[in-house]
């Protein structure tokens, strides 16, 4: 088989979940291929679960990563929408099979068969390799554009925590001014359903846990209120009042809280993915009439909807930057949830070349 372009990137060898310098290569560019130069790649929950194989799923040597912003520096001869030079983003997947109902209407995220950009199997039967590296190949129809608004570090959790909340914003009208969106949970994905909350001119309230957050939520995050999940008078007061609820906790919680509330026919969008099964008894939805719903990631549509959107408005995700080498220790601090809100890896500012075993 002709080998590809030679990459270096950082990869878990098992469920221990430590990443350490690898040697691997690219597929050879195809007509209808980018070719990307990684910038920045935002660290993602998702990669912690599937490094230390939680999911069971694991395809070790994983190079994880999948919020990825880079720049063009090559292109196949079919390629008509990108060149050499322009700053684009890749996420969660990298393709899909075009011809299923999902992929049919444009919900490629929804296909049975999608590529993942990280820990997948490739149409050629080959696994994938996510950002945590210096270069990635991807299909045109995958790649989406990042506004030279946006600084490329901050851009790159959109990629995967900003479509996942922006995509049911969209999908089930809580994108329009006037209406009150509750967003529980304030990490990566929570923070960034703020911003967008708040863009669309909507009145934004944040029920997390504890007070902890209640002052970064109001003051920097500029969210209307703030209610505190477990002080069961708050959460009484503020019944009924609610056109959405966003969920972005991973961690297991009680919804029952959560769906009262919604105004009827309100509409409840799960996002986190707590390992454990959601308790809801039907008198929770029946009553009300009150509507729950999942959502994964969001279509390249979407995508770059959200980046066209963002880069308008000015909206990046919080991000603490750090070094490649730094990788294993912030991997720890995200599973502690600390981290305000995303570390993003400098890939290409310092992933050393040739040092890889
Ligand atoms: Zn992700
Ligand atoms: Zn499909």
């Amino acid at each position: 088989m002709e080998q590809g372009k030679a990459a270096l990137g950082w990869a878990a060898r098992d469920a221990s979940g430590h990443l350490s310098p690898y040697n691997f290569s690219r597929r050879v560019q195809k007509d209808d291929d980018v070719t990307i130069k990684v910038l920045f790649c935002g660290i993602c929950h998702t990669d912690l679960h599937i490094i230390k194989n939680e999911w069971g799923n694991a395809l070790y040597p994983i190079v994880p990563g999948h919020e990825v912003v880079g720049v063009v520096t090559d292109v196949g001869p079919g390629v008509k929408n990108f060149k050499a030079g322009e700053t684009v983003g890749v996420g969660y997947f990298l393709d899909s099979c075009r011809t299923c109902d999902s992929c049919s209407k444009g919900h490629e995220n929804y296909c049975p068969t999608l590529v993942l950009t990280s820990n997948g199997v490739d149409y050629d039967g080959a696994t994938t390799q996510g950002g945590f590296s210096d270069v990635v190949v991807v299909n045109q129809d995958y790649v989406v554009r990042v506004p030279d608004t946006l600084p490329p570090d901050g851009a790159a959790p959109l990629l995967c925590a900003g479509v996942t909340v922006y995509s049911p914003m969209m999908q089930y009208g809580l994108n329009a001014p006037g209406k009150h969106l509750g967003v529980v949970g304030l990490g990566g994905l929570g923070h960034m359903a703020v911003k967008f909350g708040k863009a669309f001119g909507m009145k934004v309230t944040v029920i997390s846990s504890s007070l902890r957050k209640r002052e970064e939520a109001l003051d920097r995050l500029g969210a209307d209120d703030f209610l505190v999940s477990s002080d069961a008078e708050q959460m009484k007061a503020a019944a009924g009042a609610m056109d959405g609820i966003i969920d972005t906790v991973s961690a297991g919680h009680p919804i029952v809280p959560l769906l009262e509330l919604l105004r009827p026919m309100g509409q409840m969008v799960v996002c986190g993915a707590p390992s454990e099964p959601l308790q809801l008894p039907a008198y929770a939805v029946i009553t009300g009439g009150k509507r729950i719903a999942g959502n994964g990631v969001g279509s390249v549509r979407d995508c770059q909807a959200m980046l066209d959107f963002a880069g308008e408005h000015g909206i990046t995700a919080d991000v603490e930057v750090v070094k490649m080498d730094y990788v294993n220790t912030a991997v720890e601090r995200l599973e502690r949830n600390d981290v305000r809100y995303r570390f993003v890896i400098d890939v290409a500012g310092s992933l050393q070349q040739g040092g890889a075993a």
